[in-house]
């Protein structure tokens, strides 16, 4: 499969942030999101077989492992990464767009899936039928650009019930665009029961954009 890359840094998004972690970036996505941060993931990389890929994760002294993007779920090959990964005993987390069907990652992988709100361009992407197949242990994410998308979230998270599907609903300002503190603010306003992410790779090393 073709990968962008892989590296070892600090989770900065969902339950397990701040927690050392392995990441494999697959290269290649169908989306656009206007506020991308990893547009250098839409082409190039390297192709790697799935066995290459494991040894060089094996490498970093951690047993958590990110599988992401641009959009991991475009190429077929990562489910054999998915499948190994497990095998060996690694605790998998998968980021993806939420565009594309996720019911076919194996139960034991944590699934962090995107909605797009409107701010994104590709709100219309979103596979609502994904939504019955999350378990209580995949995340939601919503990254939100302006007041109407968070109007949008709110909205969302209670005509779906999301906070009931899963434990853990991450609202995350997008960087440098939305004042954190802002929504942290419209969430104590509404008392919504979400988790305000911060993305801690971007604070500890902002001039980055690979690696972290
Ligand atoms: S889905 Fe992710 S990788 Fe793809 S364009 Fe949107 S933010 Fe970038």
């Amino acid at each position: 499969m073709r990968i962008d890359e892989i590296f070892y840094s600090i989770q900065g998004e969902g339950s397990r942030r701040g927690r050392p972690c392995a990441f494999v970036r697959l290269t290649g996505c169908p989306l656009r999101c206007v506020w991308c941060d990893t547009p250098h993931a839409f082409s190039g990389g390297e192709e790697m077989e799935t066995e290459e890929i494991v040894r060089r994760l094996q490498a970093y002294p951690t047993r958590l492992v990110c599988v992401t993007g641009g959009e991991p779920l475009a190429q077929p090959a990562v489910y054999e990464l998915l499948d190994r990964l497990l095998d060996d005993a690694w605790t998998v987390l998968l980021e993806t767009s939420g565009a594309l069907d996720v019911t076919e990652v194996p139960a034991a992988v944590h699934r962090i899936v995107d909605l797009k709100a409107p701010g994104s361009g590709e709100s219309h992407r979103n596979r609502w039928s994904n939504l019955d197949d999350l378990r209580r242990h995949d995340e939601i994410k919503i990254v939100i650009a302006d007041r109407d998308d968070y109007e949008w979230a709110r909205r969302k998270i209670e005509e779906y019930h999301l906070t009931q599907r899963v434990e853990t609903v991450l609202l995350s300002p997008v960087h440098g665009v939305l004042d954190p503190a802002r929504l942290a603010e419209w969430i104590l306003q509404d008392g919504l029961p979400v988790v305000l992410q911060l993305q801690e790779h971007r604070l500890l090393w902002p001039d980055r954009t690979r690696g972290v």
